[in-house]
């Protein structure tokens, strides 16, 4: 066999169909992933964003741009999702309706009490002291009732 009837095999062998189909098969493989990104792009910055606007901005951004895209966005997004975000505000205001009550907890067992309980229901300490003159309660640290002036 000369060196013509080699290449000529060669070439022959990559003009089968196959390799048509091969190439096809990648196109649509990497169009697939392409695709994926900006689903997922999108999905992503939905749970992150308040505005739909913001994802779909992302995923066109992914679409049009693709790794780079991807990349600038995984820089930029917000770093939290909503959920935490709600979440974390939902704590934060059960703390402050506690504060706000007149609920508190027990320095001895933790249970909630009042703040205007002389003792604790739970433990039976001694959350207040009581002025030895008029007997209203007073706080531990206080040296004087400020209801009826009397030094304690
Ligand atoms: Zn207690
Ligand atoms: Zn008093």
């Amino acid at each position: 066999m000369d060196l013509f009837g080699y290449v000529d095999n060669v070439l022959n062998f990559f003009r089968l169909p196959i390799w048509r189909y091969l190439i096809y098969g990648a196109i649509f493989i990497l169009i697939v992933i392409w695709l994926a990104f900006v689903y997922w792009t999108f999905r992503d910055a939905k749970l992150r964003n308040t505005s739909l606007v913001a994802a779909v901005f992302w995923a066109l951004v992914v679409l049009v741009f693709n790794f780079l895209g991807l990349i600038i966005y995984l820089i930029l997004r917000p770093p939290e999702y909503i959920e935490d975000v709600l979440e974390r505000d939902l704590e934060i205001k059960r703390m402050q309706l506690l504060l706000d009550s007149d609920l508190s907890s027990c320095p001895s067992c933790g249970n909630e009490v009042k703040h205007d309980f002389m003792i604790c229901p739970y433990c039976r300490k001694k959350l207040k002291n009581t002025c030895i003159s008029c007997k209203k309660p007073l706080e531990f640290n206080w040296k004087v009732c400020p209801y009826c002036k009397t030094a304690q």
